[in-house]
């Protein structure tokens, strides 16, 4: 065997860069995986199963599946494609920005709307910080630098396991030498989550009142008084809190979908946003979204510096994006039934989505594209199996904190897969070709 050393591992956000891989001399298997956490490390060890799905396969008549070519499959997407009217394409969190752009260009020429998997995470927070500005900073800073961390409505402990060592609670830095003892960690959430137990303070807020909360710290850090409880919260708890702030060198809070996904959205993420620009008149004080895929932020980041959005594109009017949540996003679009085909690429929406979202997904003509098997596999009308970013293929990825990473590839596709990026030109050409024949 060989070893690969700093590899990236491709899935969460996190992107941790310090993975040493074990593969076979002929880089064909994966045989061990170091650093990584046990979701980290599945990941890797996954992609040799047996069971591997290495060509298209397309629904029959019987509903049962049959394998087809590349080029049979790239014929049946071109001409799906060409055929609607309104083609979503949703997905693209667990690419490369690559592929992404590429699948821009097909989206663009059949007139789709493209969307990505922060139209049900983190698009509310997209939403804030265009409204309201964002302080922030890499997460290399919070490691040298944070002495007050706040986790708000995010779980790192389960979502992202080795966030908390690598960079926001036991990490040594250059101004932070005592690692964790010389932070103090705060958790604000419904529940006591496994991230709360190594809280040093846990404020247990009831669920859906973060805006109220984060008004009265606001209320409170200008020094003015507040009801004897807000939010299920004694005013004494958040007086600490606002203490335990303003007394630091470096706050930094890291916030999740207990926050984008309670009652107030994306006002909640403004209020936040305004608490943390507030304590920078008292100290240094950041934000950053706990972004889930790997490279969903880098979705947002191509769709951003494309189209001018970082989520639900309508590019059906070809000379222009329009860009408008609860009209342009897939779950609205779907349960309208105002798209007439769907492709899924690298996450699984039918897993994730409404019922009736789903269904509609089910009801139109769809198309899959994904190395496993997944629910949205087998709803479609075609799956596309493609190489695994980060393992098979490389690619820029962008960490949670917007900072692009190369990620690398460690062995060779099974024969025959191809990337998706390679997957969205030779669509692209195909559709060329259709339109020029007609
Ligand atoms: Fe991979 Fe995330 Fe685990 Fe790091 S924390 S090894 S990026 S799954």
């Amino acid at each position: 065997t060989k070893t690969i050393k700093n590899v990236i591992c491709t899935f969460c956000g996190t992107l941790c860069d310090d993975l040493e891989v074990d593969v076979t001399d002929d880089e064909k298997k994966i045989v061990t995986v170091r650093n990584a956490c046990a979701i980290g490390a599945e990941k890797y060890l996954h992609v040799s199963n047996p069971g591997r799905v290495v060509l298209p396969r397309m629904r029959q008549a019987d509903g049962t599946y049959k394998d087809v070519s590349y080029d049979e499959a790239i014929d049946f997407a071109a001409k799906t494609l060409l055929k609607a009217k309104k083609p979503l394409f949703y997905g693209w969190s667990s690419t490369n920005c690559e592929a992404i752009a590429a699948g821009n260009v097909l989206a663009e020429k059949t007139g789709g709307v493209i969307d990505n998997c922060a139209t049900v995470c983190h698009g509310s927070s997209l939403l804030a910080i265009q409204d309201t500005g964002v302080p922030s900073c890499t997460l290399g800073e919070v490691k040298n630098r944070a002495d007050r961390v706040i986790f708000w409505g995010c779980n790192p402990a389960h979502a992202h396991p080795r966030h908390m060592s690598r960079y926001s609670i036991f990490p040594r830095g250059f101004f932070s030498a005592k690692g964790q003892k010389g932070r103090k960690i705060i958790c604000v959430d419904c529940r006591e989550t496994d991230t709360a137990k190594v809280a040093d303070t846990f404020v247990r807020i009831k669920q859906s009142y973060d805006y109220e909360i984060f008004d009265a710290l606001r209320t409170l850090l200008r020094g003015e008084d507040i009801p004897d409880e807000v939010g299920g919260v004694p005013k004494e708890k958040l007086q600490e809190v606002v203490d335990i702030c303003k007394s630091g060198r470096f706050v930094t809070l890291f916030f999740g979908m207990g926050l984008t996904h309670t009652l107030g959205r994306n006002h909640n993420i403004d209020a936040g946003i305004n608490f943390i620009r507030d304590l920078n008149d008292y100290t240094k004080a950041v934000l950053i979204a706990m972004r889930g895929h790997y490279n969903v932020t880098g979705a947002g980041q191509v769709l951003g510096w494309q189209y001018g959005f970082p989520f639900a594109c309508d590019l059906s009017r070809l000379t222009m994006a329009r860009h408008n949540p609860g009209e342009t996003t897939s779950v609205d679009l779907l349960v309208r039934h105002e798209v007439d085909a769907c492709v899924v690429i690298a996450s699984d929406l039918a897993a994730h989505f409404p019922f009736e979202a789903t269904r509609t997904m089910a009801h139109i003509p769809s198309i899959t594209i994904d190395p496993h098997i997944s629910m949205s596999t087998e709803l479609s009308d075609l799956h596309i199996p493609v190489a695994i970013v980060g393992v098979e293929v490389g690619g820029c990825c962008y960490r949670m904190d917007n900072v692009p990473i190369e990620t690398r590839k460690c062995i060779d596709a099974p024969e025959g897969v191809i990337t998706d990026e390679e997957l969205f030109k030779r669509i692209s050409a195909r559709v060329d070709e259709i339109l020029a024949e007609n």
